[in-house]
Protein backbone atom coordinates (compact mmCIF):
# COMPACT_ATOMS: atom_id res chain seq x y z
CA UNK A 1 0.00 0.00 0.00
CA UNK A 2 1.73 3.52 -1.03
CA UNK A 3 1.88 5.68 1.91
CA UNK A 4 -0.55 9.51 2.29
CA UNK A 5 1.33 12.45 3.73
CA UNK A 6 -0.93 15.01 5.17
CA UNK A 7 0.55 17.74 7.28
CA UNK A 8 1.50 18.22 10.86
CA UNK A 9 -1.15 21.13 12.50
CA UNK A 10 -1.84 21.30 15.74
CA UNK A 11 0.65 19.10 17.26
CA UNK A 12 -0.64 16.44 15.28
CA UNK A 13 -0.93 14.87 11.92
CA UNK A 14 -3.95 16.09 9.89
CA UNK A 15 -5.25 15.01 6.54
CA UNK A 16 -4.89 17.63 3.35
CA UNK A 17 -8.44 19.17 2.73
CA UNK A 18 -7.32 20.94 -0.34
CA UNK A 19 -8.16 17.85 -2.27
CA UNK A 20 -4.75 18.72 -4.10
CA UNK A 21 -1.82 15.90 -4.18
CA UNK A 22 1.45 14.87 -5.69
CA UNK A 23 3.47 12.40 -6.32
CA UNK A 24 6.10 10.66 -4.27
CA UNK A 25 8.61 8.17 -6.06
CA UNK A 26 11.60 5.81 -4.87
CA UNK A 27 14.31 6.95 -6.75
CA UNK A 28 16.02 3.60 -6.97
CA UNK A 29 12.79 2.05 -8.32
CA UNK A 30 11.45 4.86 -10.47
CA UNK A 31 7.99 3.66 -8.43
CA UNK A 32 5.51 5.65 -7.08
CA UNK A 33 5.58 5.09 -3.03
CA UNK A 34 3.24 7.58 -1.50
CA UNK A 35 1.29 10.85 -2.01
CA UNK A 36 1.46 14.39 -0.50
CA UNK A 37 -1.18 16.79 0.11
CA UNK A 38 -0.37 20.28 -0.97
CA UNK A 39 -2.47 22.81 0.97
CA UNK A 40 -4.33 25.08 0.11
CA UNK A 41 -3.83 28.94 1.57
CA UNK A 42 -6.79 27.93 4.33
CA UNK A 43 -4.77 25.49 5.43
CA UNK A 44 -1.31 27.22 5.70
CA UNK A 45 -3.40 30.08 7.65
CA UNK A 46 -4.58 27.38 10.05
CA UNK A 47 -1.11 26.66 10.81
CA UNK A 48 -0.58 30.88 11.16
CA UNK A 49 -3.31 30.99 13.39
CA UNK A 50 -2.33 28.27 16.01
CA UNK A 51 1.15 29.77 15.83
CA UNK A 52 0.04 32.81 17.01
CA UNK A 53 -2.37 32.19 19.33
CA UNK A 54 0.90 29.48 21.11
CA UNK A 55 3.93 32.12 20.20
CA UNK A 56 3.32 34.33 23.38
CA UNK A 57 3.39 31.91 26.18
CA UNK A 58 6.54 30.01 24.69
CA UNK A 59 8.41 33.36 24.29
CA UNK A 60 7.64 33.78 27.98
CA UNK A 61 9.11 31.17 28.61
CA UNK A 62 12.49 31.32 29.90
CA UNK A 63 15.11 30.30 27.40
CA UNK A 64 16.60 27.28 29.74
CA UNK A 65 13.40 25.46 29.43
CA UNK A 66 12.98 25.81 26.07
CA UNK A 67 16.33 24.13 25.67
CA UNK A 68 15.64 21.78 27.44
CA UNK A 69 12.81 20.89 24.68
CA UNK A 70 15.82 21.62 22.20
CA UNK A 71 18.19 19.44 24.13
CA UNK A 72 15.16 16.35 24.88
CA UNK A 73 14.88 16.89 20.67
CA UNK A 74 18.06 15.95 20.07
CA UNK A 75 18.48 12.73 22.03
CA UNK A 76 15.63 11.93 20.52
CA UNK A 77 16.36 12.29 16.96
CA UNK A 78 19.30 10.82 17.96
CA UNK A 79 17.82 7.44 18.83
CA UNK A 80 15.84 7.66 16.17
CA UNK A 81 18.36 8.60 13.31
CA UNK A 82 18.33 5.55 11.46
CA UNK A 83 14.44 5.56 10.61
CA UNK A 84 15.22 9.24 9.72
CA UNK A 85 17.97 8.11 7.24
CA UNK A 86 15.66 5.49 6.12
CA UNK A 87 12.67 7.94 5.31
CA UNK A 88 15.46 10.04 3.67
CA UNK A 89 16.97 6.98 1.25
CA UNK A 90 13.55 5.84 0.55
CA UNK A 91 12.16 9.00 -1.11
CA UNK A 92 15.26 11.61 -1.92
CA UNK A 93 17.66 8.22 -3.43
CA UNK A 94 21.10 9.17 -1.42
CA UNK A 95 22.83 6.10 0.31
CA UNK A 96 22.46 5.31 3.87
CA UNK A 97 25.89 6.71 5.15
CA UNK A 98 25.30 10.28 3.19
CA UNK A 99 21.84 10.74 5.10
CA UNK A 100 23.17 9.89 8.23
CA UNK A 101 26.28 12.31 7.74
CA UNK A 102 23.56 15.19 6.99
CA UNK A 103 21.67 13.96 9.80
CA UNK A 104 24.50 14.43 11.98
CA UNK A 105 25.44 17.18 10.93
CA UNK A 106 22.11 18.93 11.40
CA UNK A 107 22.13 17.40 15.18
CA UNK A 108 25.28 20.06 15.28
CA UNK A 109 22.47 23.00 14.70
CA UNK A 110 20.18 21.45 17.48
CA UNK A 111 22.87 21.05 19.89
CA UNK A 112 24.30 24.97 19.64
CA UNK A 113 20.39 25.83 19.53
CA UNK A 114 20.54 24.05 23.29
CA UNK A 115 22.98 26.86 24.17
CA UNK A 116 20.05 29.64 23.83
CA UNK A 117 20.69 30.83 27.61
CA UNK A 118 23.41 32.07 26.95
CA UNK A 119 23.24 33.18 23.00
CA UNK A 120 20.53 35.51 24.10
CA UNK A 121 22.26 37.17 26.89
CA UNK A 122 22.20 40.69 26.49
CA UNK A 123 24.38 43.94 27.36
CA UNK A 124 24.15 45.85 30.83
CA UNK A 125 25.84 49.65 31.17
CA UNK A 126 25.40 50.96 34.22
CA UNK A 127 25.54 54.81 34.15
CA UNK A 128 25.56 55.64 30.80
CA UNK A 129 24.14 59.12 32.17
CA UNK A 130 23.59 60.40 35.59
CA UNK A 131 21.57 57.54 37.28
CA UNK A 132 20.59 56.17 33.76
CA UNK A 133 21.05 52.45 32.84
CA UNK A 134 20.75 50.35 29.39
CA UNK A 135 20.59 47.40 28.31
CA UNK A 136 19.91 45.24 24.83
CA UNK A 137 17.99 42.21 24.81
CA UNK A 138 16.97 40.42 21.66
CA UNK A 139 13.28 39.17 21.13
CA UNK A 140 11.81 36.69 19.61
CA UNK A 141 9.76 38.10 15.93
CA UNK A 142 7.08 35.38 16.45
CA UNK A 143 5.93 33.48 13.42
CA UNK A 144 8.75 32.36 11.17
CA UNK A 145 8.23 30.03 7.95
CA UNK A 146 11.07 27.74 6.54
CA UNK A 147 10.80 26.60 2.93
CA UNK A 148 13.02 23.73 1.99
CA UNK A 149 15.07 21.85 -0.59
CA UNK A 150 14.70 18.18 -1.76
CA UNK A 151 18.32 17.53 -1.41
CA UNK A 152 18.59 17.84 2.67
CA UNK A 153 15.25 16.99 3.44
CA UNK A 154 16.32 16.69 7.19
CA UNK A 155 19.76 18.88 7.52
CA UNK A 156 18.54 21.93 5.95
CA UNK A 157 15.19 22.43 8.48
CA UNK A 158 17.50 21.45 11.08
CA UNK A 159 19.30 24.52 10.07
CA UNK A 160 16.12 26.66 10.88
CA UNK A 161 13.52 25.58 12.92
CA UNK A 162 15.10 23.83 16.57
CA UNK A 163 16.98 27.76 16.84
CA UNK A 164 13.85 29.34 15.80
CA UNK A 165 11.92 27.91 18.41
CA UNK A 166 14.84 27.96 21.04
CA UNK A 167 14.85 31.47 20.06
CA UNK A 168 11.10 31.90 21.57
CA UNK A 169 9.31 31.81 18.04
CA UNK A 170 6.56 29.92 16.27
CA UNK A 171 7.74 28.04 13.09
CA UNK A 172 5.97 26.76 9.92
CA UNK A 173 7.89 24.40 7.96
CA UNK A 174 6.69 23.84 4.17
CA UNK A 175 9.33 20.75 2.74
CA UNK A 176 10.12 20.21 -0.80
CA UNK A 177 6.96 18.16 -1.31
CA UNK A 178 9.45 15.63 -3.14
CA UNK A 179 11.06 14.29 0.53
CA UNK A 180 8.10 15.03 3.21
CA UNK A 181 8.38 11.72 5.41
CA UNK A 182 11.53 12.78 7.42
CA UNK A 183 10.25 16.56 8.53
CA UNK A 184 7.06 15.07 9.26
CA UNK A 185 8.80 12.57 11.51
CA UNK A 186 11.20 15.84 12.88
CA UNK A 187 7.88 17.67 13.94
CA UNK A 188 6.63 14.16 15.63
CA UNK A 189 9.75 14.02 17.63
CA UNK A 190 10.04 17.47 18.65
CA UNK A 191 6.30 16.76 20.39
CA UNK A 192 7.65 13.85 22.23
CA UNK A 193 10.14 16.13 23.25
CA UNK A 194 7.37 18.81 24.68
CA UNK A 195 7.40 21.12 22.71
CA UNK A 196 3.46 23.00 23.26
CA UNK A 197 1.37 22.03 20.46
CA UNK A 198 0.98 24.81 17.62
CA UNK A 199 4.84 25.86 17.90
CA UNK A 200 5.64 23.70 15.04
CA UNK A 201 3.74 22.91 12.53
CA UNK A 202 4.83 21.14 8.54
CA UNK A 203 2.57 22.57 5.81
CA UNK A 204 3.40 20.27 3.39
CA UNK A 205 2.56 21.82 -0.60
CA UNK A 206 3.60 24.09 -3.63
CA UNK A 207 3.46 26.93 -4.79
CA UNK A 208 0.12 27.87 -3.73
CA UNK A 209 1.57 27.23 -0.23
CA UNK A 210 4.81 29.38 -0.44
CA UNK A 211 2.69 32.24 -1.81
CA UNK A 212 0.32 31.93 1.17
CA UNK A 213 3.32 32.34 3.23
CA UNK A 214 5.12 34.92 1.58
CA UNK A 215 1.78 37.10 2.02
CA UNK A 216 0.41 36.23 5.17
CA UNK A 217 0.53 39.10 7.34
CA UNK A 218 0.94 36.98 10.52
CA UNK A 219 4.46 35.52 9.45
CA UNK A 220 7.08 37.81 10.53
CA UNK A 221 10.02 36.19 9.13
CA UNK A 222 10.53 33.62 5.99
CA UNK A 223 14.16 31.23 5.80
CA UNK A 224 14.07 29.88 2.15
CA UNK A 225 16.94 27.12 0.68
CA UNK A 226 16.24 26.15 -2.78
CA UNK A 227 17.54 27.26 -6.25
CA UNK A 228 18.28 30.99 -7.13
CA UNK A 229 15.27 32.04 -9.25
CA UNK A 230 12.72 30.73 -6.56
CA UNK A 231 15.13 31.91 -3.98
CA UNK A 232 14.98 35.46 -6.02
CA UNK A 233 11.32 35.31 -6.00
CA UNK A 234 10.70 34.28 -2.24
CA UNK A 235 13.11 37.60 -1.25
CA UNK A 236 11.52 40.01 -3.48
CA UNK A 237 8.08 38.77 -2.64
CA UNK A 238 8.79 38.83 1.32
CA UNK A 239 10.34 41.66 1.19
CA UNK A 240 7.62 43.56 -0.43
CA UNK A 241 5.48 42.36 1.86
CA UNK A 242 7.43 43.95 4.49
CA UNK A 243 8.89 40.41 5.84
CA UNK A 244 12.41 39.65 6.88
CA UNK A 245 13.69 36.77 4.60
CA UNK A 246 16.52 34.80 4.11
CA UNK A 247 17.13 33.38 0.33
CA UNK A 248 19.66 30.71 0.18
CA UNK A 249 19.86 29.92 -3.62
CA UNK A 250 21.87 27.60 -6.21
CA UNK A 251 25.75 27.29 -6.98
CA UNK A 252 28.77 26.30 -9.06
CA UNK A 253 31.62 25.70 -6.64
CA UNK A 254 35.35 26.04 -8.30
CA UNK A 255 37.65 24.05 -6.53
CA UNK A 256 41.12 25.79 -7.69
CA UNK A 257 44.02 23.64 -8.01
CA UNK A 258 47.64 24.92 -7.88
CA UNK A 259 50.88 23.39 -9.37
CA UNK A 260 52.44 22.97 -6.05
CA UNK A 261 49.31 21.48 -4.04
CA UNK A 262 49.42 17.82 -3.07
CA UNK A 263 47.60 16.60 -6.63
CA UNK A 264 46.65 13.36 -5.01
CA UNK A 265 45.11 14.40 -2.08
CA UNK A 266 43.48 17.28 -4.75
CA UNK A 267 41.80 14.68 -7.11
CA UNK A 268 40.43 12.07 -3.73
CA UNK A 269 39.23 15.67 -2.44
CA UNK A 270 37.15 16.34 -5.93
CA UNK A 271 35.72 12.77 -6.56
CA UNK A 272 34.32 13.12 -2.96
CA UNK A 273 33.20 16.78 -3.09
CA UNK A 274 31.83 16.61 -7.14
CA UNK A 275 30.17 12.68 -6.82
CA UNK A 276 29.19 12.62 -3.43
CA UNK A 277 25.52 12.44 -3.07
CA UNK A 278 25.18 12.41 -6.95
CA UNK A 279 26.28 16.40 -6.85
CA UNK A 280 22.99 16.91 -5.62
CA UNK A 281 24.46 19.59 -2.62
CA UNK A 282 24.78 23.31 -2.95
CA UNK A 283 28.31 22.61 -1.52
CA UNK A 284 29.21 20.22 -4.63
CA UNK A 285 32.32 21.19 -6.68
CA UNK A 286 31.33 21.13 -9.85
CA UNK A 287 34.04 23.10 -11.32
CA UNK A 288 37.94 22.30 -11.14
CA UNK A 289 40.26 24.86 -12.31
CA UNK A 290 43.62 23.49 -13.39
CA UNK A 291 46.06 26.24 -13.41
CA UNK A 292 48.13 24.65 -16.26
CA UNK A 293 48.02 21.98 -18.56
CA UNK A 294 50.23 20.05 -16.36
CA UNK A 295 48.30 19.89 -13.91
CA UNK A 296 45.16 19.71 -15.60
CA UNK A 297 46.83 16.49 -17.43
CA UNK A 298 47.50 15.10 -14.70
CA UNK A 299 44.27 15.38 -12.16
CA UNK A 300 41.66 14.13 -15.89
CA UNK A 301 44.30 11.12 -16.02
CA UNK A 302 43.99 10.36 -12.33
CA UNK A 303 40.40 11.37 -12.15
CA UNK A 304 39.47 9.04 -14.73
CA UNK A 305 40.25 5.05 -12.61
CA UNK A 306 39.01 7.10 -9.64
CA UNK A 307 35.76 7.31 -10.82
CA UNK A 308 35.15 4.18 -12.73
CA UNK A 309 35.60 3.17 -9.70
CA UNK A 310 32.54 4.76 -7.37
CA UNK A 311 29.70 1.73 -6.44
CA UNK A 312 27.15 3.51 -8.69
CA UNK A 313 23.18 1.21 -6.40
CA UNK A 314 20.29 2.22 -4.47
CA UNK A 315 20.78 3.62 -1.06
CA UNK A 316 19.76 1.01 0.28
CA UNK A 317 22.73 -0.99 -0.75
CA UNK A 318 25.37 -0.64 2.27
CA UNK A 319 28.29 -1.10 -0.79
CA UNK A 320 26.54 1.82 -2.92
CA UNK A 321 28.85 4.98 -2.70
CA UNK A 322 26.61 6.93 -4.89
CA UNK A 323 22.51 6.95 -5.04
CA UNK A 324 20.01 7.61 -7.83
CA UNK A 325 19.24 11.27 -8.99
CA UNK A 326 16.03 12.72 -7.08
CA UNK A 327 13.28 12.29 -9.69
CA UNK A 328 12.68 10.93 -13.46
CA UNK A 329 12.37 14.86 -14.50
CA UNK A 330 15.66 16.30 -12.79
CA UNK A 331 17.78 12.65 -14.28
CA UNK A 332 16.82 13.98 -17.95
CA UNK A 333 17.70 17.71 -16.96
CA UNK A 334 21.12 16.40 -15.81
CA UNK A 335 21.11 14.25 -19.23
CA UNK A 336 20.40 17.65 -21.34
CA UNK A 337 23.58 19.15 -19.93
CA UNK A 338 25.55 16.35 -20.83
CA UNK A 339 24.28 16.42 -23.70
CA UNK A 340 24.73 20.03 -24.67
CA UNK A 341 28.40 20.05 -23.08
CA UNK A 342 29.00 17.51 -25.98
CA UNK A 343 27.08 20.08 -28.57
CA UNK A 344 29.51 22.97 -27.10
CA UNK A 345 32.51 21.24 -27.56
CA UNK A 346 33.42 19.83 -24.42
CA UNK A 347 35.43 16.63 -24.03
CA UNK A 348 33.87 13.97 -22.59
CA UNK A 349 36.48 12.25 -20.81
CA UNK A 350 34.09 9.98 -18.87
CA UNK A 351 30.17 9.26 -19.83
CA UNK A 352 27.42 8.49 -17.04
CA UNK A 353 24.77 8.39 -19.20
CA UNK A 354 22.60 5.61 -19.96
CA UNK A 355 24.04 3.54 -16.97
CA UNK A 356 21.45 0.69 -16.28
CA UNK A 357 21.39 -0.96 -13.20
CA UNK A 358 20.53 -5.07 -12.99
CA UNK A 359 17.05 -4.75 -11.22
CA UNK A 360 16.65 -1.64 -10.70
CA UNK A 361 15.92 -0.62 -14.34
CA UNK A 362 13.48 2.15 -13.59
CA UNK A 363 15.77 4.05 -11.37
CA UNK A 364 17.09 7.16 -11.79
CA UNK A 365 20.41 6.13 -12.17
CA UNK A 366 23.59 8.26 -13.75
CA UNK A 367 27.14 7.03 -13.49
CA UNK A 368 29.39 10.12 -13.05
CA UNK A 369 30.72 12.15 -15.74
CA UNK A 370 33.77 14.00 -16.57
CA UNK A 371 34.18 16.93 -18.84
CA UNK A 372 37.66 18.32 -19.79
CA UNK A 373 38.31 21.59 -21.56
CA UNK A 374 35.56 23.49 -20.70
CA UNK A 375 34.98 26.88 -21.33
CA UNK A 376 33.56 30.56 -19.61
CA UNK A 377 31.39 30.57 -22.48
CA UNK A 378 29.46 27.26 -21.73
CA UNK A 379 26.23 26.82 -20.39
CA UNK A 380 27.55 23.69 -18.51
CA UNK A 381 29.94 25.82 -17.06
CA UNK A 382 27.64 29.13 -16.16
CA UNK A 383 24.49 26.64 -15.28
CA UNK A 384 23.91 25.31 -11.75
CA UNK A 385 23.43 21.11 -13.07
CA UNK A 386 23.00 19.81 -10.15
CA UNK A 387 24.05 16.06 -10.59
CA UNK A 388 27.51 13.55 -10.89
CA UNK A 389 29.24 16.03 -13.67
CA UNK A 390 32.34 17.69 -13.44
CA UNK A 391 33.76 19.73 -15.67
CA UNK A 392 37.70 20.77 -15.84
CA UNK A 393 38.53 24.04 -16.41
CA UNK A 394 42.24 24.96 -17.67
CA UNK A 395 43.25 28.34 -16.38
CA UNK A 396 46.90 29.77 -17.47
CA UNK A 397 47.75 31.27 -14.61
CA UNK A 398 46.22 31.88 -10.58
CA UNK A 399 44.87 35.55 -11.18
CA UNK A 400 42.76 33.50 -14.53
CA UNK A 401 41.52 30.92 -12.01
CA UNK A 402 41.03 34.11 -9.32
CA UNK A 403 39.27 36.03 -12.07
CA UNK A 404 36.63 33.39 -12.99
CA UNK A 405 35.61 32.33 -10.02
CA UNK A 406 35.22 36.10 -8.91
CA UNK A 407 34.01 36.89 -12.66
CA UNK A 408 31.06 33.62 -11.85
CA UNK A 409 27.43 34.88 -11.00
CA UNK A 410 27.37 32.47 -8.07
CA UNK A 411 29.22 32.49 -4.77
CA UNK A 412 28.35 29.52 -2.48
CA UNK A 413 31.69 28.27 -1.71
CA UNK A 414 35.04 27.78 -3.55
CA UNK A 415 38.41 26.40 -2.38
CA UNK A 416 41.80 26.03 -3.18
CA UNK A 417 44.52 23.39 -3.10
CA UNK A 418 47.82 24.01 -2.70
CA UNK A 419 51.23 24.25 -0.43
CA UNK A 420 51.72 28.02 -0.92
CA UNK A 421 50.79 29.73 2.12
CA UNK A 422 50.94 33.25 0.20
CA UNK A 423 48.80 32.06 -2.52
CA UNK A 424 45.95 30.61 -0.16
CA UNK A 425 45.97 33.72 2.03
CA UNK A 426 45.49 35.81 -0.98
CA UNK A 427 42.74 33.19 -2.35
CA UNK A 428 41.04 33.97 1.09
CA UNK A 429 41.27 37.58 1.37
CA UNK A 430 40.47 38.38 -2.93
CA UNK A 431 37.96 35.78 -3.36
CA UNK A 432 34.06 36.69 -3.31
CA UNK A 433 32.49 33.58 -2.06
CA UNK A 434 31.07 32.80 1.12
CA UNK A 435 32.43 29.87 2.13
CA UNK A 436 36.60 29.20 1.61
CA UNK A 437 38.36 26.11 1.83
CA UNK A 438 42.35 25.58 2.18
CA UNK A 439 42.64 22.48 1.10
CA UNK A 440 39.01 21.45 1.88
CA UNK A 441 37.23 20.84 -0.76
CA UNK A 442 33.98 21.26 0.92
CA UNK A 443 33.88 23.90 3.51
CA UNK A 444 30.92 23.83 5.12
CA UNK A 445 30.91 25.81 8.09
CA UNK A 446 30.06 24.15 11.54
CA UNK A 447 26.97 24.41 13.12
CA UNK A 448 28.46 27.71 15.41
CA UNK A 449 29.51 29.26 13.04
CA UNK A 450 27.14 30.37 9.54
CA UNK A 451 26.53 29.55 7.04
CA UNK A 452 26.15 31.08 3.82
CA UNK A 453 26.95 32.27 0.21
CA UNK A 454 27.52 35.69 -1.76
CA UNK A 455 26.37 36.93 -5.11
CA UNK A 456 23.13 35.04 -6.19
CA UNK A 457 23.99 32.25 -3.82
CA UNK A 458 22.01 34.11 -0.98
CA UNK A 459 19.67 37.32 -1.05
CA UNK A 460 19.79 38.62 2.14
CA UNK A 461 21.97 39.98 5.29
CA UNK A 462 21.92 36.95 7.16
CA UNK A 463 23.68 33.59 6.74
CA UNK A 464 22.11 30.30 8.33
CA UNK A 465 22.69 28.84 11.82
CA UNK A 466 25.52 29.86 14.31
CA UNK A 467 24.99 33.59 15.47
CA UNK A 468 24.09 34.77 12.00
CA UNK A 469 20.76 32.46 12.83
CA UNK A 470 20.26 33.51 16.20
CA UNK A 471 20.19 37.32 14.75
CA UNK A 472 18.03 36.72 11.78
CA UNK A 473 15.33 34.91 14.20
CA UNK A 474 15.58 37.75 16.82
CA UNK A 475 14.98 41.35 16.93
CA UNK A 476 17.48 43.80 19.29
CA UNK A 477 15.66 46.20 21.86
CA UNK A 478 17.95 48.48 23.66
CA UNK A 479 16.32 49.75 27.22
CA UNK A 480 17.12 52.73 28.80
CA UNK A 481 16.03 53.45 32.29
CA UNK A 482 15.98 56.17 35.47
CA UNK A 483 14.04 55.87 38.56
CA UNK A 484 12.88 58.35 40.74
CA UNK A 485 15.14 58.43 43.48
CA UNK A 486 18.35 59.05 41.11
CA UNK A 487 19.45 62.90 40.01
CA UNK A 488 16.13 64.93 38.20
CA UNK A 489 17.22 67.22 35.80
CA UNK A 490 14.02 68.88 35.45
CA UNK A 491 12.15 70.44 32.10
CA UNK A 492 14.92 70.46 29.72
CA UNK A 493 13.80 70.89 26.14
CA UNK A 494 17.20 70.58 24.58
CA UNK A 495 19.12 67.65 22.87
CA UNK A 496 19.43 64.37 25.41
CA UNK A 497 22.30 64.36 26.15
CA UNK A 498 24.05 61.22 28.21
CA UNK A 499 28.11 62.10 29.10
P1 LIG B 1 13.59 24.50 -5.68
O1 LIG B 1 13.94 25.92 -5.75
O2 LIG B 1 12.93 23.87 -6.86
O3 LIG B 1 12.58 24.23 -4.45
C1 LIG B 1 12.85 24.74 -3.16
C2 LIG B 1 11.53 25.00 -2.46
O4 LIG B 1 10.81 25.98 -3.19
C3 LIG B 1 10.63 23.77 -2.35
O5 LIG B 1 10.05 23.74 -1.08
C4 LIG B 1 9.61 23.99 -3.44
O6 LIG B 1 8.35 23.44 -3.14
C5 LIG B 1 9.51 25.50 -3.55
N1 LIG B 1 9.20 25.95 -4.91
C6 LIG B 1 9.56 25.34 -6.07
N2 LIG B 1 9.10 26.04 -7.12
C7 LIG B 1 8.45 27.12 -6.64
C8 LIG B 1 7.75 28.23 -7.23
N3 LIG B 1 7.66 28.35 -8.55
N4 LIG B 1 7.22 29.15 -6.42
C9 LIG B 1 7.33 29.04 -5.07
N5 LIG B 1 7.95 28.01 -4.46
C10 LIG B 1 8.51 27.06 -5.22
O7 LIG B 1 14.91 23.70 -5.26
P2 LIG B 1 15.13 22.13 -5.19
O8 LIG B 1 15.18 21.58 -6.56
O9 LIG B 1 14.20 21.52 -4.20
O10 LIG B 1 16.59 22.09 -4.52
C11 LIG B 1 17.78 22.18 -5.26
C12 LIG B 1 18.31 23.60 -5.27
O11 LIG B 1 18.52 24.04 -3.94
C13 LIG B 1 19.67 23.72 -5.94
O12 LIG B 1 19.66 24.89 -6.72
C14 LIG B 1 20.63 23.85 -4.78
O13 LIG B 1 21.84 24.53 -5.08
C15 LIG B 1 19.81 24.62 -3.81
N6 LIG B 1 20.32 24.46 -2.45
C16 LIG B 1 20.97 25.52 -1.91
C17 LIG B 1 21.49 25.41 -0.63
C18 LIG B 1 22.22 26.55 0.00
O14 LIG B 1 22.50 26.47 1.18
N7 LIG B 1 22.55 27.62 -0.71
C19 LIG B 1 21.34 24.22 0.10
C20 LIG B 1 20.65 23.16 -0.49
C21 LIG B 1 20.15 23.30 -1.77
Amino acid sequence: MIKSIGHFIGGARVGGTSGRTGDIFNPATGEKSGTVALASAAELNKAVELAQAAWPAWAATPPLRRARVITRFREIAEARKDELAKLIVDEHGKVMSDALGSIQRGLEVVEFASGIPHLLRGDYTEQVGPAIDSYSTRQALGVCAGITPFNFPAMVPLWMFPLAIACGNAFILKPSERDPSAPMLLAEIMKAAGLPDGILSVVNGDKVAVDAILNHPGIAAVSFVGSTPIAHYVYSTGCAAGKRVQALGGAKNHMVVLPDADLEMATDALVGAAYGSAGERCMAVSVAVAVGDKVADSLVKSLKPKLERIKVGPGADPQAEMGPLVTKQHYEKVKDYIDTGVTEGAELVIDGRGLKLQGYEGGYFMGPSLFDRVTKSMRIYKEEIFGPVLSVVRAKDYEQAVALVNEHEYGNGTAIFTRDGDAARDFASRINIGMVGINVPIPVPVAYHSFGGWKRSLFGDHGTHGMEGVRFYTRLKTVTSRWPTGIRSGVDLSFPMMG
